[in-house]
């Protein structure tokens, strides 16, 4: 029933984006914030994916959410997320992990796709239902008292570990198509993550929020062919060099 609900407003996306995105940055043993001094070059990298796929034409929200990107210095952990209204966090270990350009604008785009589609919200209404509006009111009031401080922490933590939905996942996945059938990438960048993945002993960290909806590797080649995309590029040697930025 509350499948497709969603209780929340545009202005509550972005105001929970900005609460958790908040708390992330000031959570630096949970989420180390790598630097942008002296990382200009690989934050400058990042961000024009993030642009690229933006400039798509096919981003709901684009100028309504900041869409701002920051990366988190963990080699160990093969994630990346989005809160609601697009702040958007990548790790390291993911960098190091993939391959090529198309591959991370893939998982990117996956990323943008959950904050576009709104579906944290979405998630939140069918979990908590009016309780989670009386969660926002109650973080929005900006009083820091300690009761406060304590409930906007433990929404924030709970956001960026939400589990999404099958639905979502398929939703996501081929948003993602859609995103980038708009640029020069290969399409199915995000295929190429995911099979990766599948050859990866310890499953991924990503795993754990974004569930397998099934056959996800097959529906985006699929989806990338029937689209007619026509988007051949890795940028695989500017990724590589992108790498050795890292080391
Ligand atoms: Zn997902």
């Amino acid at each position: 029933m509350f499948k497709n609900m969603n209780a929340f407003s545009l202005q509550d996306d972005l105001a929970l984006g900005k609460q958790v995105s908040g708390e992330i940055d000031g959570n630096s043993k949970e989420y180390p914030v790598l630097a942008e001094a002296g990382n200009e070059k690989i934050y400058g990298y990042v961000r024009g994916i993030t642009q690229k796929l933006l400039n798509s034409g096919q981003v709901a929200h684009r100028d309504q959410f900041p869409w701002v990107v920051k990366i988190i210095n963990d080699d160990k952990t093969l994630n990346a997320f989005c809160t609601p209204g697009g702040y958007i966090y990548v790790y390291t270990g993911l960098i190091k992990f993939l391959d090529s350009e198309d591959q991370l604008a893939g998982v990117m785009g996956h990323e943008i796709a959950h904050a576009a589609n709104r579906h944290s919200t979405k998630q939140m209404t069918k979990q908590y239902g009016l309780s989670a509006l009386a969660m926002v009111a109650v973080a929005a009031t900006g009083e820091k008292n300690q009761e406060t401080k304590a409930l906007a922490a433990q929404m924030a933590m709970g956001l960026a570990t939400l589990r999404f939905s099958r639905d979502h996942e398929r939703e996501a996945d081929a948003s993602s198509v859609n995103y980038l059938c708009a640029t020069d990438y290969n399409a199915s960048g995000t295929a190429g993550f995911f099979k990766k993945m599948e050859g990866n002993a310890t499953p991924p960290q990503f795993l754990s929020t974004h569930p397998n909806p099934g056959n996800r590797v097959k529906d985006i080649e699929a989806k990338a062919v029937s689209m007619g995309c026509k988007g051949t590029n890795f940028h695989q040697a500017e990724y590589n060099k992108m790498k050795a930025l890292l080391r």
